[in-house]
């Protein structure tokens, strides 16, 4: 049935900041919206309602938000009856400061606020609404989220996160770990599946610390590749320190589960580990890359790095180049460290200049550049086998794609070859980004050797 708010306004524009638990999200929301007989709008000038769902993580991500409500209210200003709200991590983070600095905002609601959504938008025709109650069990396990087309799809694992590292609000503004009933995953996937997306990415903040009665992660990614239909696999992100054997069996004899990994280090300083309250120390890593790289041959590696953290000094800096060099990794995220409130380093404060961060920072992405160009470089005549998503970006009649370790490859489009294809290429040459490419065949064989 329809409530109040669906008959008053009835179209919905959903703008997404942050990561792919973000996108998912307001997949999510619009599932739950739908179902109350919203429609999406293509723009905020065509909406009735404009939810934006933001991410905390950093100060820079909340400053673009409030930049962005700014020119917002400009818009509400000319269409009054316009409903402004915010979902996500950061109306958690600033449900208080939020008021203040954006009055014009007629929703506010957290990351377990959604299935309220519909109730809430009702009541914001009259007041501002705000809702940031965290909810220890809710994973929106009844609900269907509304998954963009495409060939690959996001699907909720787990919520929240219990690590508390020193630096990170995520426990804070998402709440506590629970993972989602593995049936309401299977049936969403399955769903996918009849509707052509040929790869799953299994979300969570530790994806890997997923359980729910007997099943484990590694038992988890068995069902997933069940799955008719479903071609490939993938997950992010895992904690080093939840990578089970089970999960790395799984990883190991599951066809469809990729040889790709986004394994989170932050830095290759022991001292800096043990601020950061990671769990692990740089040998154990190290030792868990060496077990992956056994069991998983051509596993490709990325990571995200943290430069500046309160105490780091140029010694822990320079451990953490040579841990990047060390493993070789395919690529990087790198983030100067932002002091972030409710936090346990938030009152330890900043002991590492903005200008010496921006400096450390430039310093692991150039390396990371040298070593993905690297990388790539030894894949020069080999064959791949890609996943088709669609036309190239930067269009000139290309196509492109992701090979099972995540890399993208352009090649020439033909008329016979389409998204959702799995076809093998020949790479003819490489950037530290992209791997320029031959189409070799249009089978749906998988082949790993050197082209002839
Ligand atoms: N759960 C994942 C893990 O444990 O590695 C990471 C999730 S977090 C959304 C993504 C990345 O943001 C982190 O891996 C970290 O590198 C970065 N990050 C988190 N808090 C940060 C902060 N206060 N300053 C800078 N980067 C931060
Ligand atoms: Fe944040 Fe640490 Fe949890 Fe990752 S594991 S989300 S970095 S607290």
């Amino acid at each position: 049935m329809m409530d109040d708010s669906a008959r008053v306004a009835r179209r919905v524009f959903i703008e997404t900041y942050g990561c792919q638990m973000n996108s998912a999200d307001s997949e999510l929301v619009a599932g739950v919206l739908r179902r109350a007989g919203y429609s999406p709008a293509a723009r905020p000038e065509e909406a009735d309602v404009v939810l934006l769902n933001t991410c905390a993580i950093r100060e820079h991500a909340e400053e673009r938000v409030l930049r962005r409500l700014s020119e917002l209210a400009r818009l509400k200003q000319s269409r009054p009856e316009l409903r402004l709200g915010l979902l996500g991590c950061m109306a958690q983070h600033n449900r208080v400061s939020l008021t203040e600095k954006a009055p014009w905002l007629d929703l506010v609601a957290g990351p377990d606020s959604y299935r309220r959504l519909p109730e809430l938008l009702s009541r914001a025709r009259f007041d501002p609404a705000v809702d940031v109650r965290l909810d220890r069990a809710e994973t929106y396990a009844d609900m269907v989220p509304e998954h963009q087309g495409g060939v690959r799809a996001f699907v909720t694992a787990m919520r929240g996160c219990d690590r508390f590292c020193a630096f990170c609000v995520v426990p804070y503004v998402r709440g506590r770990e629970r993972s989602v009933p593995p049936q309401a995953i299977l049936d969403d996937v399955r769903g996918l599946a009849a509707r052509g997306v040929k790869e799953i990415v299994l979300l969570g903040q530790t994806v890997n610390a997923y359980r729910f009665g007997e099943v484990d992660f590694g038992r988890l990614l068995h069902l997933v590749a069940d799955v008719d239909g479903i071609e490939r696999i993938r997950f992010t992100s895992p904690h080093p320190s939840d990578m089970s054997d089970s999960a790395i069996e799984a990883m190991a004899t599951e066809r469809k589960v990729q040889p790709w990994l986004h394994l989170p280090v932050q830095s290759g300083s022991d001292r800096m580990l043990a601020a950061m309250g990671r769990g692990y120390t740089v040998g154990e890593y190290l030792g868990l890359i060496e077990r992956l790289r056994t069991a998983i041959p051509g596993l490709a590696l990325s990571t995200d790095i943290i430069v500046g953290f309160h105490g780091e000094g140029d010694t822990d800096f320079r451990a953490t180049l040579d841990l990047m060099r060390t493993v070789g990794y395919d690529s990087a995220f790198t983030f100067k460290y932002s002091l972030r409130e409710h936090t346990r380093a938030f009152r330890l404060g900043d002991t590492v200049s903005e200008g010496e961060k921006g400096g450390r920072l430039a310093e692991v992405i150039a390396q990371q550049e040298r070593i993905s160009l690297e990388r790539n470089r030894r894949l020069a005549g080999e064959r791949a086998a890609v996943l088709v998503e669609g036309p190239a970006r930067r269009g000139g009649g290309m196509l492109a794609g992701k090979t099972p370790q995540f890399k993208t490859a352009v090649f020439p489009a033909v008329d016979s070859i389409h998204p959702g294809d799995l076809v093998t290429v020949c790479v003819e040459s490489v950037t530290a980004h992209t791997l320029q490419c031959a189409v070799a065949s249009a089978d749906r064989e998988f082949s790993d050797s050197v082209c002839t």
